[in-house]
């Protein structure tokens, strides 16, 4: 890191590796691919003339140039680099024109240790560099919104770590492996994610005979934070995330998501709860889970869903019914024999 700068030095062979990575590294504003070279001005003019020929090789009609000196002891100041790196274009490929309002290409020259030229400066997801904020701890289901909501948490900066609950065998092996598939995907965006995989299918079966069927998907909500919250506290995440919606769905009510949030110690973080449907289905398409997410399957809350689900439970009789399913003993054995995944920037 110098002057604002991070330099990653790779082989020209790796570069679609490197590309992949840093088109999802949060923290940065944008990358250019380029190639350290001689301070002198004719070094800068005649890799000027090459990038030229390059944009112009991609159908390109017109330029700018853009100058930064970082080393003021390089006899040409960023105003006649300009002049200089313009002529030297133009001289190279005459059918390209100067263009400042709206270039087709820019063509930055950087004196700096080195001097660089390059044209095909990108732009990066900015954010925050992850690990800055902490880790939470992602409800992730299959579903589309649960990994949009770990991916904006990590533009953040907050590293990641997520828990799916499976209720198998009512729910299959594919669902499984499609939720690590997503986990896969965050981990590249938050360097490696870590998943806990718990069954949860005794829990659900406690819940669906002895409790009244409308009230079924928020007490399986509440077992499911009281889980993470436990998992979260051991495992060192300050936080738990969902991709819950406000009135998305009747779980997702005011008055629900204050039920399952009753009694919870550590901030649950909802990124998702003022956005529509539609925003989050592009944001899932531009990471790259929605594919994924639309897959069939079978997620362990729709499995026992009532036909008529509570809409505004109230806290206090959540808080009854949920005490008199005795859970605990059940979420200890989930937390005990729950299987860790750990997927790597790569997936
Ligand atoms: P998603 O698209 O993320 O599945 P959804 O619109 O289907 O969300 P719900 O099924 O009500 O909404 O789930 C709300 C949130 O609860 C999810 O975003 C997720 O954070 C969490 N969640 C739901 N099911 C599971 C599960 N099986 N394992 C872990 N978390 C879950
Ligand atoms: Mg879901």
């Amino acid at each position: 890191m110098r002057n604002g700068r991070f330099y990653v030095h790779g082989l020209e062979e790796d570069s679609a590796a490197i590309e992949n990575a840093l088109d999802r590294l949060f923290g940065i504003s944008g990358w250019a691919q380029t190639r350290g070279i001689p301070k002198t001005i004719e070094a800068v003019l005649a890799e000027c003339a090459a990038e030229a020929k390059k944009i112009h090789a991609r159908g390109i009609a017109s330029f700018k140039i853009e100058a930064r000196r970082t080393d003021k002891s390089f006899p040409f100041d960023s105003y006649a680099l300009r002049c200089r790196g313009g002529d030297a274009v133009t001289d190279a490929v005459p059918g390209l024109r100067v263009d400042v309002q709206n270039p087709g290409a820019i063509i930055t020259i950087e004196i700096r240790e080195k001097a660089y030229v390059y044209s095909d400066a990108r732009k990066a997801l900015g954010g925050l560099p992850v690990g800055t904020a902490g880790r939470g701890l992602l409800l992730l289901s299959g579903g589309i919104d649960s990994p949009v909501a770990g991916f904006l948490m990590a533009s953040r900066g907050m590293g990641i770590d997520a828990v799916h609950f499976h209720a198998y065998p009512y729910t299959s092996a594919e669902a499984k492996q499609k939720t690590i598939r997503l986990a896969g995907i965050l981990g590249g965006y938050c360097m490696g994610v870590r998943l806990y995989i718990l069954g949860f299918t005794k829990i659900q079966m406690r819940i669906k005979e002895a409790s009244p069927l409308p009230w079924s998907t928020v007490l399986l909500r509440m077992a499911m934070m009281r889980c993470a919250e436990t998992i979260a506290k051991r495992n060192g995440n300050k936080c738990i995330i969902t991709g819950e919606s406000l009135s998305q769905v009747a779980s997702q009510t005011i008055e629900n998501i204050s039920c399952t949030q009753n009694g919870i110690s550590i901030p649950v973080l909802r990124p998702l709860i003022g956005t529509d449907k539609e925003s989050i289905i592009r944001k899932a398409e531009q990471i790259g889970t929605y594919k994924i997410s639309i897959e069939p399957y079978e997620d362990c809350c729709v499995l026992f869903s009532p036909p008529r689900p509570i809409l505004r439970g109230t806290v206090a009789e959540a808080a009854e019914l949920y005490r008199s399913l005795e859970l605990e003993p059940l979420i200890e054995e989930a937390i005990r024999n729950y299987e860790t995944v750990k997927l790597g920037t790569g997936g």
